[in-house]
């Protein structure tokens, strides 16, 4: 499982993170964004990649 870290004072709640994620984790909530379902995530850091606030970063587990 990866680590989904949010930094919620960067989010200005776009939705991009929320419809490029392919496995459905993140949803928007009061325009931020908030981790729904962490155990699908499956680290293809899109989300990260495509922040235009850099909000997003995605790290690994114990176990890579
Ligand atoms: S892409 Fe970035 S700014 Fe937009 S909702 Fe996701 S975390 Fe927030
Ligand atoms: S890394 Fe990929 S699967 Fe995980 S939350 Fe981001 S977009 Fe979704």
């Amino acid at each position: 499982m990866k680590k989904i870290k949010i930094n919620t004072h960067w989010c200005k709640g776009c939705g991009i993170c929320v419809t490029l994620c392919p496995k459905g984790v993140l949803k928007l909530e009061e325009e931020t964004v908030q981790v729904e379902n962490e155990e699908a995530c499956i680290g293809c850091r899109q989300c990260e990649y495509h922040c235009p606030d850099f909000a997003i970063v995605i790290g690994e587990d114990e176990n890579g």
